[in-house]
């Protein structure tokens, strides 16, 4: 099977240990690739290698640092088929959407952080003429980026870009779970010649490699489980360092009776389902107001059980493989769990099991449950996966309050065509991320990020450039020439 290697130094090497972990295929549910188990010492590596590139890549002209991001950028297009075949056949998605969504948005990220380092400003704040202050933005040093498994090399690559773009240098660290594209890039970064030990990948398990990136990081970016974050804040507080915390939602979608049926009809379904509902901006809890609830609630389970599950390799599929059997095995336990307490499975609900060559993959139809209450464990835990649960309301007092008791508060999309009713609801629930009549529409500058325990602090855009610099205010005193 193919070893895969970590990246330190601007060199493809294996683990110090010279231990692996498999890498599956959830297509299928075997074994293709090794993946380094790291340890400390990799890690340790990779930041004496940051550290030594700091210093160069954090004093060339911001142009210098453009000009490479760009040209990492082209790269990252020219090899984008490989790129496309790999993150499918790693995280089960279909090809189609690593094509339309993942793999476009890698190189995007790099062109949009290398051009916006270029328009980042300083503030000058001017003392009656008397002083000038004015505040300078300075790289923090190394920045220790770790990403989960249902984005892979995206959110790898949207933590990486804007840090070197600062002028920090990184030690990644991505998912176990799904490796292959951030090795790709790694081969891409060495065949480019990239600027060695600005840009350091290391591989292995969350508890050994990624808290040793914790550990030997100035700053951290972290993406993942609300669970892992509070371990990584936790952590990354003993030594006062800047913490970027996105993690795990439960996020509403709002359906008021004066909606555009048909196209919430397919939004929703889009933000249900899409990427086997493995994305943490998905609606999985479906408030829709009482007064259309039956007809929704037909037209949407007619529509999910449409949905096509299987092959990511075949364009016509509408989704593709879970991420792992564990995942797998931990959805299909809360749906279990959904059953025995009363709620009642409208479609979907068991395992998928294909024919042939994928009859031992991960798949799972589309679930919609109903008949839980709001605060069942079904409507108030992330599950992560291609379940949705639909719950009615009356009065708007009502669908704030369930809307608002989860611990969570990343995001939310509102179905209304009275602005003012959309905009007042907005207003109140508890999210970072607000969409009214559509989800996941992105615009890389808005500030990107959930409250409660959804997470810390906001990315995207001069968001994530603040985050990755230190403000280091100077003042001046002025002469006063005008009594000289
Ligand atoms: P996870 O928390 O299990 O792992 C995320 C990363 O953290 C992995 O690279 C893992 O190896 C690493 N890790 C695990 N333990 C660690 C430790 N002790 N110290 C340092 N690193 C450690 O999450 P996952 O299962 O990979 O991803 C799914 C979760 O990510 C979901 O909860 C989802 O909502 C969340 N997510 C959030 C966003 C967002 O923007 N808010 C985006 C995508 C995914």
């Amino acid at each position: 099977m193919k070893k895969l290697s970590n990246y330190i130094d601007g060199q493809l090497i294996p683990p110090v240990n010279k231990s692996y972990i498999n890498n599956y295929n959830p297509s299928n549910g075997k074994p293709y690739s090794l993946t380094p188990d790291s340890c400390f010492q990799d890690v340790k590596l990779a930041s004496k290698a940051a550290k030594k590139a700091f210093k160069n890549w954090s004093e060339q002209k911001k142009e210098f640092r453009y000009a490479w991001m760009m040209k990492l950028a082209k790269a990252i297009d020219d090899n984008s088929k490989n790129l496309i075949v790999a993150e499918s056949r790693d995280n089960g998605k279909p090809e189609w959407l690593a094509e339309q969504v993942d793999i476009p948005r890698c190189s995007e990220n790099f062109r949009f952080f290398a051009t916006a380092m270029l328009h980042f400003e300083s503030k000058c704040h001017n003392m009656n003429n008397d002083a000038l202050n004015y505040t300078l933005k300075k790289p923090v040093g190394v920045a220790g980026c770790i990403s989960p498994w249902n984005l892979p090399l995206y959110l790898l690559t949207w933590k990486i870009a804007p840090a070197i773009a600062a002028g920090n240098t990184v030690i990644a660290k991505p998912s176990e779970v799904t490796p292959y594209t951030a090795y790709l890039f790694s081969k891409i970064c060495a065949k480019i010649n990239f600027p060695k030990g600005v840009i350091n990948i290391v591989h292995g398990l969350g508890k050994t490699a990624g808290s040793s990136v914790v550990k030997y990081s100035d700053i951290i970016s972290f993406t993942g489980g609300t669970e892992t974050g509070r371990v990584v804040a936790t952590s990354a507080a003993k030594d006062f360092k800047k913490c970027s915390l996105e993690l795990g939602g439960k996020n509403p979608t709002v359906v008021f009776n004066d909606c555009d049926f048909e196209s919430t009809i397919d939004i929703a379904i889009k933000s249900g389902f899409l990427n086997q509902g493995q994305i943490c901006l998905c609606g999985s809890r479906i408030f829709i107001e009482e007064s259309i609830y039956t007809k929704f609630r037909t037209a949407f389970v007619k529509k999910a059980k449409n949905v096509l599950v299987g092959d990511p390799k075949n364009p016509n599929n509408n989704l593709g493989a879970i991420v792992s059997e564990e995942h797998l095995n931990k959805i299909i336990s809360k749906i279990n769990l959904a059953k025995r307490d009363g709620g009642k499975i409208l479609c979907g609900g068991d395992r998928l099991f294909l024919k042939g060559k994928l009859s031992g993959g991960y798949y799972l139809k589309p679930t919609v449950i109903e008949g839980l209450d709001y605060k069942h464990e079904i409507n108030q835990e992330e599950i992560f996966g291609p379940v949705v649960t639909l719950i009615p309301f009356n009065r708007e007092k009502d669908l704030i309050k369930m809307c608002n008791s989860t611990k969570y508060g990343l995001s939310a999309s509102i179905f209304s065509n009275n602005v003012s009713k959309a905009h007042r609801v907005a207003a109140k629930i508890d999210a970072g991320v607000i969409w009214v009549n559509t989800w996941l529409l992105r615009d890389l500058r808005i500030p990107f990020g959930g409250v409660k325990h959804s997470g810390l602090g906001r990315e995207g855009g001069f968001y994530s450039l603040e985050f990755f610099t230190e403000s280091k205010n100077v003042c001046i005193k002025i002469e006063n020439g005008v009594n000289k």
